[in-house]
């Protein structure tokens, strides 16, 4: 992107990024990022703040520009749902809420420059939360920017759409994803798989594919569903086996905390230094929210690698075209599922997937159970 290299690193969607540049030159107060999963907004978002918080507007090199990009910035703040729904919250302290971001965006900003506040899933913003932020998107602070992301915005109240100028992704194609993979030196097989297996998405494509243990996920769906067989008792195991997966790759997660934190410990008395506190709590906050997916994304994850298997299981059982075949590394020559037992697999998978999507479904693991249920029986 002519001027803002750090948005050139945002593949695919040549006439947002181009709209962004213009924009960062002179940015309004907020911006609605539209599109669905994996179109690339939050690669996207990151650019964009990392052009509006950098002295050279966005040159991808520099400490602002890193900082942006990893979304560790001072002056960045992030509003995502805890739970389903973004709150309005208590108040100032609320942390996380609507009313904690309004009141961060009335205060000075940590280091002097412009504060970006970027808004996950803004379609989950309740009435109230909404309204709240509707006031501060109206009268913004100055040097306030406002980036909304949602793969739903006709979700969001037309106050605040009207309020926003719109940038619209729209969904990567295979051979985008594949393209995009192969260029950062990842096989054309490996990147095909991924890209099939994260349908489309290409953030997931990405750490599937670059990842050497991208495709553990789906080698424990897989081996979770032998255990299925034919009984209930077998469903409730393999169930039970796929949750500890889950939680093992949460509890992995906590690792990388660990290791982020590690420069920033006193060496005497191994505590964080005082100088750090604040940058470590930032750090904290930050892995909080990807713990807190961690689990529900591997088994989605995990539920979505059923679902290609028993695609695949599809169409070589009805004879398709083996090219189409979404798990290209497996042997599909010795298996044998029903066309049948094939779709009902799929819908139940399907329908679970849906169910964990919905966040006020607290018990994953029950979601699960209720999937492999049906595909025993
Ligand atoms: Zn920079």
């Amino acid at each position: 992107m002519r001027g803002v290299p750090v948005l050139a690193g945002v593949p695919g969607q040549d006439a947002a990024t181009a709209f962004l540049a213009r924009a960062a030159a002179r940015p309004g107060h907020a911006y609605l990022f539209a599109g669905p999963e994996g179109s690339g907004k939050k690669l996207a978002g990151a650019a964009f703040a990392a052009a509006l918080l950098c002295d050279r507007g966005g040159c991808g090199e520099c400490r602002d520009c890193r900082l942006a990009l990893e979304d560790r910035h001072p002056n960045l703040a992030v509003l995502e749902p805890e739970g389903r729904d973004i709150r309005v919250g208590e108040g100032s302290d609320d942390y996380g809420t609507a009313r904690w971001l309004v009141a961060r965006a009335h205060r000075t900003a940590p280091e002097p420059r412009r504060k970006v506040f970027r808004i996950e899933q803004a379609d989950r913003l309740t009435e109230e939360a909404a309204d709240v932020l509707l006031k501060v998107v109206e009268e913004p602070p100055p040097d306030t920017v406002f980036l909304l992301m949602s793969a739903r915005p006709h979700e969001l109240t037309e106050t605040i759409r009207s309020r926003c100028q719109t940038v619209a992704f729209h969904p990567l194609a295979e051979a985008f994803v594949v393209e995009t993979l192969t260029a950062e030196d990842v096989s054309e097989g490996r990147a095909m798989l991924a890209s099939r297996l994260a349908g489309g998405n290409v953030g997931r494509a990405r750490r599937i594919a670059r990842d050497p243990e991208g495709l553990g996920f789906r080698d424990e769906a897989l081996a979770a569903l032998r255990e299925v067989g034919g009984d209930a008792r077998g469903a409730l195991a393999a169930a039970q086996r796929l949750a500890e997966a889950a939680a093992d790759y949460r509890k992995g997660m906590g690792r990388f905390l660990d290791q982020e934190l590690e420069p920033l410990l006193d060496q005497d008395t191994g505590d964080v230094a005082e100088q750090f506190r604040a940058l470590a709590r930032r750090i904290g906050e930050r892995h909080q929210r990807r713990e807190r997916r961690a689990e529900r994304e591997f088994l989605d994850w995990s539920l979505l690698a059923l679902e290609a298997w028993y695609r695949d299981a599809l169409l070589v059982a009805t004879g398709g075209d083996p090219s189409w075949v979404i798990n290209l590394d497996l042997d599909w020559s010795a298996d044998g599922v029903s066309p049948a037992r094939a779709a009902a697999a799929i819908e139940a998978l399907e329908e679970a997937r849906a169910a964990l999507a919905d966040e006020t479904n607290l018990n994953a693991k029950l979601v699960v159970e209720r999937a492999f249920l049906r595909i025993a029986s």
